[in-house]
């Protein structure tokens, strides 16, 4: 096919000489015995002064009437001299340039461009075996081995954790035997976890860079396309691609697009996504284990990835990735303030103090605003005003993505989260913390993450009670410490009062209600009968029963976080100074606070169970 457009394109290109090939034209010979013919009084050479070389149109005024004749020069001057020569008048008019490009390209872009189209158009109608044929299924990845563009681990700040977690992954990159050897399995993919702009990319970037492999990229909205097949067809020639270049990383960005979860498309079972994934599925399954190519795949939505996808073999191993804390963001912001020329008023440190919940995109980008508003100004250095502006601009530009944090709620964050932790690591079925964070999330002003919890059978009544002490500690812990409470515990709240309940109507624990279910939300979901029949299937008095039952276990768990709360007052103003410090602390750093407290942390500890929760029911 392609054999034929180019022998159209040469026969076009022949023909066009064809035509500009005249008659008149004459070679210098001729032009000679035309001049000494003594017929000539007076010669108009037109000629583009620009190009002395070339086709020169000289009109020869004679006795006899005007000719017209071509001649090829390689400099116009030899006319004019010779002309001189032979005293004969002349005149040299400019004649402007030939457009080169609209006589000759023009017509033969307009013509490939037709052609494309019209052979676009065809495919599109053949349908999907003729759109293979035209290698539409062809992987879009992009392979970036320039070398000198290499993106290493100095280049991504903070993530320390993270970049660790990687290590083994890049030495195993480098030198695969060492592993084989001793029968390690490395893992083949690696999914990082975390919001837009904290690094993902970059950080798959820097494993490639740091083991000097090859990169392929490709992101999962690439391989959803218009064309049913395309995706599979793309996924795998991606890793046909992989396999020969191995060692290399593929990196699949945005891997939400084609990983969501199964079965729950619109349009029945089989769309084309689900074909994609299922391809992905078979190719992380079919490549052995130690071939050298480790997928990695970012996604800030974990929880809508298809389960398969994270089984043993395939993407096993999870990097979460954060945002950073202010440590993170100095370095974050030294890293991109290289080569901004900064003047001395600048202090990095202050800037990462007052930019709580920024991604490193974000930091980026207040520094890249900084910059522009500078050169405006054509300073060839940053000032602190600069900076203030570029605040204004993406603080206020990205609002609710990133609000700029008040000391003052900063402050109550911490109070707040320092209060759950200090009730997580007390109570004894609860816990321990595994770390403490005021880092401003998508909704959240910060959290407090226990241990993944072990996979228990059933849940104890001690255990619930405890649930729904840590969930008011938080509360507890702003009204010992303000004068005002905020609204920033509704959602603890809210917790709290749903597992109370559940007791009460659920879980029979409450000995005033007993042993009957009053549970009016049943957990089948029946369409329509929530609307038909809102009436409770008991009477008022149970309804005010259980409220009550309610009430007084949230008040008696309330009493009890008040009183553990007020015993670690030290704990709690020591704990929340740390994270107004560090903004997010370790298990380790967490726990040494209650060491230093002269307390005796076993509080509860061994207590009998029925008597530690302190509630009779
Ligand atoms: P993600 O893939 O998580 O959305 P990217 O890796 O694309 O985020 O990050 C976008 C940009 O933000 C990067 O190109 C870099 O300039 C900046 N950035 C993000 N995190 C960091 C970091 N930890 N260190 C340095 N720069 C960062
Ligand atoms: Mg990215
Ligand atoms: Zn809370």
């Amino acid at each position: 096919m392609l054999l034929t457009l180019i022998i159209f394109l040469f026969a076009m290109l022949w023909f066009t000489n064809r035509f500009e090939q005249r008659e008149d034209e004459i070679t210098w010979k001729e032009f000679e015995s035309l001049i000494t013919s003594e017929n000539v009084k007076d010669v108009v050479i037109s000629q583009n002064k620009a190009v002395p070389t070339g086709r020169v149109e000289l009109t020869v005024k004679g006795r006899d009437g005007d000719e017209l004749r071509y001649l090829y020069v390689s400099d116009v001057n030899d006319i004019q001299e010779y002309l001189k020569e032979k005293n004969i008048t002349f005149e040299m008019p400019d004649i402007p340039q030939d457009n080169w490009f609209a006589t000759s390209i023009l017509p033969v872009l307009i013509t490939v461009g037709a052609l494309l189209v019209i052979f676009f158009l065809m495919n599109r109608q053949g349908g999907g075996a003729n759109a293979k044929a035209m290698n539409f299924g062809k992987s879009r990845a992009r392979l970036s081995t320039d070398r000198d563009k290499k993106i290493t681990f100095s280049q991504v700040a903070g993530l320390q954790e993270e970049k660790e977690e990687l290590e083994e992954i890049v030495d195993f990159l480098r030198a695969p035997k060492k592993y084989i050897q001793v029968g390690a399995r490395i893992p083949k993919g690696v999914l990082l976890v975390g919001p837009p702009g904290t690094g993902k990319t970059l950080l798959a970037k820097a494993v490639a860079g740091e083991a000097g492999v090859p990169f392929f990229t490709i992101s999962g909205s690439d391989f959803v396309e218009m064309f049913v097949g395309v995706g599979a067809s793309r996924v795998r020639d991606l890793f046909e691609e992989a396999k020969r270049n191995a060692p290399c990383i593929i990196f699949i960005d945005e891997i939400d697009a084609v990983a969501r979860r199964r079965g729950t498309g619109m349009g029945g079972g089989h769309d084309e996504r689900e074909q994609t994934l299922n391809q992905l599925l078979v190719e992380m399954d079919g490549f052995g284990v130690n071939e050298g190519i480790i997928v990695m795949a970012a996604t800030n939505r974990v929880d809508i990835l298809d389960p398969a996808i994270l089984r043993p073999g395939r993407f096993d191993r999870k990097v979460m990735v954060g945002r950073p804390d202010v440590q993170g963001r100095e370095e974050i912001l030294r890293v991109h303030a290289n080569g901004k020329p900064l003047s001395e008023e600048i202090d990095l440190k202050q800037i990462a103090q007052t930019t709580a919940g920024f991604t490193g995109a974000d930091l980026e980008n207040l520094l890249n605003e900084a910059a522009i508003i500078a050169a405006k100004e054509d300073r060839m250095f940053l000032m602190q005003e600069d900076i203030k502006k570029a605040f204004v601009k993406v603080g206020i530009g990205a609002e609710k993505k990133s609000r700029v944090i008040s000391d003052k709620e900063k402050r109550i964050t911490a109070f707040h989260e320092a209060g759950h932790a200090i009730l997580f690591h007390v109570l004894p079925d609860v816990g321990p913390v595994y770390s403490v964070s005021i880092i401003p999330t998508g909704g959240a002003g910060g959290y407090t993450m226990p241990l993944p919890e072990k996979d228990e059978m059933f849940n104890t009544k001690g255990k619930m009670l405890q649930d729904i002490t840590v969930a008011l500690g938080g509360r507890v812990a702003e009204e010992e410490v303000f004068d005002d409470i905020t609204t920033g515990a509704s959602q603890d709240i809210k917790q709290a009062t749903g597992l109370a309940k559940s007791m009460v109507t659920k879980f029979g624990m409450s000995e005033e209600i007993g042993l009957i279910n009053y549970d009016d939300d049943s957990d089948e979901v029946f369409i329509g009968r929530d609307l038909a029949h809102t009436h409770r299937r008991y009477g008022e008095g149970v309804a005010s029963m259980i409220d009550k039952e309610v009430k007084r276990i949230i008040d008696e768990c309330y009493d009890r976080a008040k009183s553990i709360i007020h015993k670690y007052d030290d704990v709690l103003h020591a704990c929340a100074d740390l994270l107004l410090e560090k903004e997010k602390i370790s298990r380790e750093e967490f726990e040494a606070l209650f060491a230093v407290s002269d307390r005796n942390k076993t509080y509860l500890e061994g207590a009998d169970s029925h008597e530690e929760t302190g509630v009779i029911l």
